[in-house]
């Protein structure tokens, strides 16, 4: 990705973007730009991601630049059209930080075993949700510090809700 022969700052990058887009919609808003990822919201060391890509004949200026954190710069689309990076961003805004990860860990839950989460809970009749939030946490916690992830991916968060769920089963 030739990162490292990036000229433009990060802060030159947030202070451009952040003064002529419409935060609504995005992962991030201005205060918190330059430390969370601005397509998954997460707190994470942030790289700086070319919008075209340098290889297409895109430029080294805050305005063909955004930040991204590692695994979302992998995902990002390579494409010699602005818009889609941003189409691309606003897509997967949320507006609860940290929360991303979670949403695609459901997802690829529904992929792996056919169902989705609320299926399974409604199987349950699991009303109390707070209650199984409690032993999803105590999971993440476990897979967190047992692998040292810095943080989940979603097949491991599909994983998390798999053993919570058969831990439900064993105490209901
Ligand atoms: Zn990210």
């Amino acid at each position: 990705m030739g990162n490292k022969n990036i000229k433009t700052s990060k802060k030159e990058i947030v202070d451009y973007w952040f003064s002529i887009v419409d935060e609504c919609g995005l992962s991030v808003d201005a205060s918190e730009a330059h430390e969370r990822c601005w397509r998954c919201g997460c707190e994470m060391s942030l790289e700086r991601c070319h919008i075209i890509p340098d290889s297409l004949g895109g430029e080294d200026k805050a305005s063909n630049l955004v930040l991204l954190c590692k695994r979302c710069h992998l995902e990002n689309p390579n494409i010699a059209d602005k818009d889609v990076m941003w189409d691309w961003l606003r897509a997967y805004g949320t507006s609860l930080y940290d929360i991303f990860w979670v949403k695609q860990g459901m997802k690829e839950y529904e992929f792996i075993y056919g169902k989705s989460v609320e299926e399974e809970f409604a199987e349950r009749s699991i009303t109390d949700v707070n209650h199984f939030d409690k032993i999803v946490k105590e999971q993440m916690r476990k897979t967190i510090f047992h692998f040292g992830h810095p943080y989940l991916n979603s097949a491991t968060m599909a994983g998390v809700f798999r053993v919570s769920l058969k831990m439900w089963d064993k105490v209901n």
